[in-house]
């Protein structure tokens, strides 16, 4: 049944560039292998896209970029719904790909086809309210009228992460698209199947030639350095580590473009005494384990008051331990591979590191043998003060349990960091949850759950974090201009 699914899948996935609403392979036609994580095996092999692609595919949003500006809002709208209703009826198919290329257990994917595709249909709404927007009022001394609209920022650079090859994608897309920008993205190379296939949806739901081009590449640096450079390209939108974001940022300077970024996390978890220790369990486990812990919302450090301390870390070791590790089809995993080689051994020598200092290990901890890149569920303790992964994003199914008595400790200890996008506090105190959540240096914080992503809230960071804001009603207006006209009547 899944070898059934999985050759469907993946026949289903085009294998070229999609520029100017067409499919091609790149211009020196070379391509590159997409491997599955869980065997090692190629899956397909795509075009690999390079400088002069790039051109062509900036040239043809250059040129659609007004057309689509124009596009009344509803229209606008019905397509993003029309997207959002065929990305729904293929779940299956792209819950497979994903699976398959990405290597998260299938009903996660399923869940991130349901997430992803409803970006689509919350940026459908905000484009048929975009018309609006705007101010009218007469100026303070009374001489002439203040009239504010809003318009496109106009053509914009997508760059997405592999840890959510779809919603990283739609969540940028549906509000480009919505505001009236035309947009190239660029997908990670080790997962661009997914991005293709949402192209080719895009594409049957109706959206006008240009508006979206897709670039699958292996030199990601090569091919965005020059588009970032180009003049007609007006903003920049980036999904990934903080070290890419600064360099981008530094690229974007030149030509003072938009940008938005949504950068690495090094998320808190709080579980105080007074918690229901169950529920904290419930919430540190999918803060931890969604997507293998390969997550920027991931709790990457988890804080236990001293009087729950032992509790809560049984409970949650035994958790873990239960969890199956293998491949995402088959339905009893839990836990899939992680992407690649390289992240699998950064998070094995964040651990060895860490116990090589004498942390206690209470779980896991090895890599094991045979083919596919895993890592199994590790519980940490005792962690010394040096430990790299007190400090380091661990990208990982590697939850580290670090002990704290007083509120004002747990918050000190849970701020001690140059990131600031999520964080979590568990309590049934209502005073203490708002207290410490307001206290907490992020730009998200979940009480009493582990999970904060959410088409209609506002997701994003502070500190080194990023810029901006994604989903809600404020990620449209990353991709909007405010115009002012000063009217003499
Ligand atoms: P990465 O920064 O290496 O890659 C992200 C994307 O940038 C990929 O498409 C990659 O090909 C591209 N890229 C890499 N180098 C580039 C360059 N020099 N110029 C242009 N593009 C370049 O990160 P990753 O390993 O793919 O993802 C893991 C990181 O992403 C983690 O730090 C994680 O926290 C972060 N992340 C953040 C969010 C968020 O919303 N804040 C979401 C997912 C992942």
């Amino acid at each position: 049944m899944a070898e059934i699914d999985r050759a469907a899948a993946l026949a289903a996935a085009p294998a070229e560039l999609f520029i100017g609403g067409r499919w091609r392979p790149a211009r020196g036609r070379a391509a590159f292998e997409v491997v599955d994580p869980a065997d090692e095996s190629v899956l397909r092999r795509v075009a690999d896209a390079g400088p002069s692609d790039a051109s062509d595919a900036l040239d043809h949003a250059v040129d659609a970029a007004a057309d689509w500006a124009g596009t009344v809002p509803q229209r606008r709208a019905d397509i993003l719904r029309a997207a959002h209703d065929g990305l729904l009826r293929r779940r299956e198919e792209i819950a497979t790909l994903i699976t398959l290329e990405m290597g998260k257990p299938l009903a996660e994917a399923r869940g991130e086809v349901d997430y992803g595709a409803g970006f689509f249909r919350w940026f459908s709404e905000s484009a048929s309210r975009l018309h609006l927007d705007g101010d009218y009022g007469v100026e303070p001394g009374g001489q002439y009228r203040i009239i504010t609209t809003k318009r496109p920022v106009g053509p914009t650079l997508l760059i997405t992460p592999w840890n959510f090859p779809l919603a990283m994608g739609t969540r940028k897309i549906g509000a480009a698209l919505a505001a009236g920008c035309p947009v190239v993205i660029k997908p990670a190379e080790q997962t661009p199947l997914t991005m293709l296939l949402l192209a080719e949806v895009l594409r049957e739901a109706g959206l006008p030639d240009g508006v979206l081009g897709v670039l699958t590449t292996t030199d990601a640096a090569g091919l965005v350095q020059p588009m970032i450079a180009d003049p007609r390209l007006r903003k920049i939108s980036f999904t990934g580590s903080t070290r890419v974001g600064k360099l981008l940022l530094g690229q974007a300077a030149e030509g003072v473009l938009r940008s938005s970024m949504e950068l690495g996390g090094n998320a808190p978890l709080l579980v105080f005494d007074d918690a229901d220790i169950d529920a904290a369990v419930d919430g540190a486990t999918v803060a931890k384990l969604r997507n293998g812990g390969e997550s920027c919302v991931a709790a990457n450090r988890i804080y236990v008051q001293s009087g729950v301390l032992e509790e809560f870390t049984g409970k949650l070791t035994e958790r873990l331990a239960a969890v199956r590790t293998g491949s995402g089809l088959d339905p009893d995993t839990g836990l899939g591979p992680m992407i690649d080689a390289r992240q699998r051994d950064k998070v094995a020598e964040l651990v060895d590191d860490a116990v090589e200092r004498g942390a206690e290990l209470l779980l896991g901890g090895k890599v094991p043998g045979g083919p596919g890149y895993f890592y199994p569920p590790t519980v940490l303790r005792a962690i010394p003060a040096d430990a790299e992964l007190r400090t380091e994003e661990i990208f990982g199914p590697v939850a580290a349990i670090y002990p704290f008595d007083t509120e004002e400790q747990a918050i000190g200890a849970a701020n001690d960091t140059r990131f600031g996008l999520a964080s979590y506090v568990f309590t049934k105190d209502l005073s203490r949850a708002m207290r410490v959540a307001e206290a907490l240096d992020s730009g998200m914080t979940g009480v009493n759950r582990g999970v904060v992503s959410n088409p209609a809230a506002a997701f994003g960071g502070i500190k080194e974090s990023g810029l901006g804001r994604e989903g809600s009603s404020e990620g449209i207006e990353e991709y909007l201009e405010t115009k002012y006209i000063g009217l003499q009547l």
